[in-house]
């Protein structure tokens, strides 16, 4: 008899499910959703997809993006599969009682959330659901006035490091986005008072969050 060692299971696949906003999603999305967001719920998407953390395990998280940017995200998450890309988890702020401070201390991944930027009143891009914030404490957002944000991510604003995980110019994730049209903060808001977002990337999409004449 020959025992035949079948390690190839669909477990070791990548998968990524779209579903509408159903209403057992929405009711958790106590936080993230509000009545007066930019964009109406039915354009919104709740995706569940696998992704390896930082031990090499295959986890699975979720994430609302708009319809408009589900195609690019399926394409470079499988990507980042692939390589075995290290991300924390990724979970919906509301997880972190709507924090969006606790979840960049968690090092959670995450994407809609109907939020004015920082420090001002205009709609965030993750109000559309077209921007997404990757291991945010080893990719720290810093100003000359807010120096590092989350603060517990200070080590990690010395980018020569180059942990996995890590996002810097021209590095493989770095790629893909800009390859599918996204913009990385850790470059496209230097003319923004010095900001470096290094964990965030938004998608601009014509009609919906640039408005054109
Ligand atoms: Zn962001």
């Amino acid at each position: 008899m020959c025992l035949v060692n079948f390690s190839y299971t669909s477990q070791n696949l990548f998968q990524f499910t779209v579903q509408k906003i159903t209403p057992s999603v929405l009711a958790r999305m106590i936080y993230t959703w509000h009545s007066d967001s930019p964009v109406p719920l039915e354009d919104l998407r709740h995706i569940t997809l696998t992704h390896y953390d930082f031990e090499g395990h295959i986890n699975k998280g979720e994430l609302i993006v708009h319809n408009e940017v589900v195609d690019d995200l399926q394409y470079i998450f499988k990507k980042l599969f692939e390589v075995k890309f290290p991300i924390q988890s990724i979970k919906m702020v509301d997880e972190f009682d709507g924090s969006d401070l606790k979840s960049m201390q968690a090092n959670n991944t995450s994407a809609f959330y109907a939020r004015k930027v920082a420090r001002t009143n205009r709609w965030s891009n993750h109000s559309f659901g077209c921007a997404i914030d990757i291991n945010p404490l080893l990719n720290p957002y810093s100003s000359p006035k807010i120096r590092v944000e989350p603060k517990e991510g200070e080590y990690y604003l010395d980018r020569t490091l180059n942990l996995p995980g890590m996002i810097t110019k021209n590095s493989y994730v770095y790629n893909l986005f800009k390859e599918r049209g996204w913009e990385w903060g850790g470059e496209c808001f230097f003319n923004r008072d010095g900001v470096i977002d290094r964990h965030h990337f938004q998608k601009i999409v014509t009609g919906l969050n640039k408005i054109t004449n």
